[in-house]
C-alpha cells in the first residue's frame, strides 16, 4: 500500500496530493481486495482525504498563488492524475456555471478573491485583468475564446518571458464576466482536458499571471486499447506528459547541470517560465535567499484510491 504524508510546505514547489472520495462502485471493488504489499511512502506539503472541502485546497494552494500575482510574481497550478481522479472536480467545481458555493472549484475561487483584492488594494485605479483559455489538442495550441485560431504559436520575449502569440484576452472587470468567458471556452474544448487557462492581472509595472492547467489524463496509451484518432489523442497526451516529467527530471537531477528538454512538447514550453522555479528549488536557494520569479503548486490524484 501507498502511505501519503504531509510534510508541511517545504519549498516555493507546493506539491499536495488529493484522494476523491470513493465511488459507491469502487467502495464495493476496493473492499474484495487483499492490501498485504509492500509499504511505499511519499511525503507531500499536504495532503487532502476524501472530506477536504474545496476551499481547503484553494486556501491552501491558490491563496498564495493570488497574493503573489497582484505583486507581480507569476504562479502556475498544475492538476495531475488518471482519468475520473478528480482534477477537473478540483479546478472547475461539478459545473463551472450552475453549483453551490461550498464546491464551487478552484477556477471561480481565484477569479473571485483576485478582484476582491484588487478592489481592496490602495492603488485601485491601475488594474486590468485578461483572460484567455487554450487547449494543446494533437500538440496544437488552440485558442478556446476564439476557434477560428487553432494553432496558436508560443513565443518568448525579454519583457513578456514565454507566451502564446495571438491568443484571445478578454478584459474582465468582475467574476461573473470572467465566468462567461470560462464557461464559453469549457463549451469549446475538444477532449476537455489538456486545458489551460491563463489569468493576467496587470498593474502599469507590474504584470503577475497566474496559469491554471488542468491536464490530460495520465493513463498509458495501452490500458486504454484506443484506435484512430483517440489513439492519436492518447499519444501525444501522453508525449506531453513525459515531456513534463523528463523536464522535471531534467531540472531536480543533482550534478552537473543537463539540457532542458522544454522545446519537446507544446505543455512544456509553455509552462518553462513556470517550471524554471523547480530548478532553483533544487539548489539551496531559499536559505541563500533568492527572488522567485514564480510559484508553482502541483495537485496530484493517486492512481489507487485506497491510499491511506
Ligand atoms: P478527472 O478530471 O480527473 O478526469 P473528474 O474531476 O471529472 O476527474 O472526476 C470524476 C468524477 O468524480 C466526477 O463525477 C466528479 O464529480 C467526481 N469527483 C471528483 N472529485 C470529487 C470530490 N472531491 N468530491 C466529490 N466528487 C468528486
Ligand atoms: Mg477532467
Amino acid at each position: 500500500s501507498v502511505w501519503c504524508s504531509s510534510a508541511g510546505r517545504m519549498s516555493s514547489v507546493t506539491v499536495c496530493v488529493r484522494f476523491r472520495p470513493l465511488s459507491h462502485k469502487e467502495r464495493k471493488a476496493n473492499g474484495d481486495k487483499d492490501e498485504r504489499e509492500e509499504d511505499v511512502i511519499f511525503s507531500f506539503d499536504r495532503v487532502f482525504y476524501e472530506d477536504a472541502e474545496q476551499s481547503d485546497v484553494y486556501n491552501f494552494l491558490a491563496v498564495p498563488i493570488v497574493a503573489d500575482a497582484i505583486n507581480g510574481i507569476n504562479g502556475t497550478i498544475i492538476t495531475y492524475g488518471q482519468t475520473g481522479a478528480g482534477k477537473t472536480y478540483s479546478v472547475e467545481g461539478p459545473s463551472i456555471l450552475h453549483c453551490n458555493k461550498q464546491k464551487t472549484g478552484l477556477v471561480q475561487r481565484v477569479v473571485d478573491e483576485l478582484f476582491q483584492s484588487l478592489r481592496s488594494s490602495e492603488s485601485m485605479a491601475m488594474w486590468s485583468v485578461k483572460l484567455s483559455m487554450v487547449e494543446i489538442y494533437l500538440e496544437k495550441v488552440r485558442d478556446l475564446l476564439d476557434l477560428s485560431k487553432d494553432n496558436l504559436q508560443i513565443k518568448e520575449s525579454k519583457t513578456q518571458g514565454i507566451y502564446i502569440s495571438g491568443a484571445t484576452e478578454v478584459s474582465i472587470m468582475n467574476s461573473s464576466d470572467a465566468l462567461e468567458c470560462l464557461s464559453e471556452g469549457i463549451a469549446n474544448r475538444a477532449v476537455g482536458e489538456t486545458l489551460q487557462q491563463g489569468s493576467t492581472s496587470d498593474e502599469r509595472l507590474r504584470g503577475g499571471k497566474i496559469i491554471l492547467v488542468d491536464l490530460a489524463g495520465s493513463e498509458k496509451v495501452e490500458k486504454t486499447g484506443a484506435e484512430g484518432r483517440v489513439l492519436d489523442e492518447a499519444k501525444t497526451i501522453n508525449k506531453s506528459l513525459s515531456a513534463l516529467g523528463n523536464v522535471i527530471n531534467a531540472l531536480t537531477a543533482t550534478g552537473k547541470p543537463n539540457h532542458v528538454p522544454y522545446r519537446d512538447s507544446k505543455l512544456t514550453r509553455i509552462l518553462q517560465d513556470a517550471l524554471v522555479g523547480v530548478k532553483k528549488i533544487s539548489r539551496v536557494s531559499e536559505l541563500l535567499g533568492w527572488q522567485f520569479k514564480s510559484g508553482i503548486a502541483v495537485l496530484l490524484f493517486p492512481q489507487c484510491l485506497k491510499c491511506t
